[in-house]
């Protein structure tokens, strides 16, 4: 993750391209996102395709009221765990493969430095903290316990045995519209959750989702809360310039104010790249990507598009959308087609390239 202007932004003007894309080429214009035609398309591609609509994953409701004042422990976190390999490394973090003393249990302890967190921001991140531990959603990496002491945080968290979604994708080769739409379904169904409890993760890519078991049975679950903050009513807005590179919003890039629908659009980033194996949005200096994605300059001219859905194109284009107010919302997501799996394609199409992806 890193914060636009920092030293990873301006290292990371966007990731390279699989297939140079012709830039000269207008822009398409992005439709307004409309329910409505979502739907009418759906019944269309229905008559080809008998639809098996696919189950939301639910999360349990949480009260924020309700937040335990004890829920960080500051006893030593060797007392209870045995921290082992490093298994992930973030900017402002580490995250060690750790087993419970108690009953061999294992899990992943993401340790964070408190020096990395200024002053009273460490009260804004306790409670950033005590929220997620709260949350319960299949598709989010579970927070069980918390330790504190003078340098660190340690959060103890959910072991997926998995790998990041990409990299099993990238080893898998090949792979379908349909095994894309399923991915999908789950990170949105989770960030819908996220959204109806007042938080934005705001650093939504790919190698904050991690995937566990195989195939059919693929759980997605989301990661890394580093930057998500939860805001106190539905129209108080999330000024902090932060997300990679590749996947901001254009209202962050222009400093307005913006809110939880920044995620939206790196769902859309993270859905054209599921499809094609490369950024919509990419540019050989910083400078260049952020006109790009202010000027939403992307466009489906590569023939991988060719065999790609127009359902899928459909939800694309009612993503990447510059105004956040005519975006599609997560619940618009899992109403629409391609998410519910009547309308995503069973062709095996797809194959990853890991450098296109990172961001
Ligand atoms: P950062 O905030 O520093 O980016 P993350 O929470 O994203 O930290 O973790 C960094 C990496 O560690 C992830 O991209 C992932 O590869 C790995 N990782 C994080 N949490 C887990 C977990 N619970 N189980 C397995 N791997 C994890
Ligand atoms: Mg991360």
């Amino acid at each position: 993750m890193g914060c636009v202007g920092s030293k990873e932004a301006k290292d990371n003007g966007g990731a390279k391209p699989a297939k140079q894309v012709n830039d000269a080429k207008p822009e398409k214009p992005v439709e307004k996102p409309s329910a409505g035609a979502s739907e009418a398309k759906a019944t269309d591609d229905k008559k080809k395709e008998p639809p098996a609509e696919r189950v939301i994953p639910q999360g349990e409701p949480i009260k924020l009221d309700e937040l335990d004042e004890d829920f960080i422990l500051f006893e030593p976190i060797e007392d209870h765990y045995e921290l082992g390999e490093e298994i992930g490394k973030g900017g402002f973090s580490v995250v060690y493969k750790a087993v419970r003393k108690s009953d061999q249990g294992e899990f992943a302890v993401k340790c964070i430095k408190k020096k990395m967190v200024e002053g009273d921001d460490i009260k804004l991140l306790r409670r950033e903290i005590q929220i997620m531990k709260k949350l319960n959603h299949p598709n989010i990496l579970k927070l069980y316990e918390v330790y504190e002491d003078d340098e660190q945080f340690y959060l103890v968290m959910e072991l997926v045995k998995g790998k990041e979604l990409f990299d099993k994708i990238v080893e898998r080769g090949m792979y379908s519209e349909r095994d894309a739409a399923n991915i999908i379904l789950q990170v949105v169904s989770a960030v819908r959750y996220l959204h109806e409890n007042g938080i934005a993760h705001r650093d939504l890519k790919p190698e904050n989702l991690l995937s566990a078991g195989e195939e059919e049975n693929e759980i997605v679950k989301i990661a890394d809360f580093g930057f998500s903050k939860s805001f106190a009513d539905e129209g108080e807005k999330l000024m902090t310039s932060c997300g990679s590179p590749g996947y901001v919003a254009p209202e962050i890039l222009t400093a307005e104010s913006y809110d939880k629908s920044v995620d939206m659009w790196s769902v859309g980033v993270i859905i054209y790249i599921l499809l094609s194996g490369y950024p919509p949005f990419y540019a050989d200096s910083a400078p260049a990507l952020f006109k790009k994605i202010m000027d939403v300059k992307y466009d489906f001219d590569d023939s991988v598009w060719d065999d790609i859905s127009d359902s899928a194109k459909d939800l694309i284009r009612n993503l990447l959308v510059k105004d956040p107010s005519k975006r599609f919302t997560a619940s618009h997501c899992l109403e629409h087609a391609w998410v519910r799996g009547s309308a995503a394609n069973e062709r095996q199409i797809l194959k990853m390239n890991r450098d296109n992806t990172k961001s």
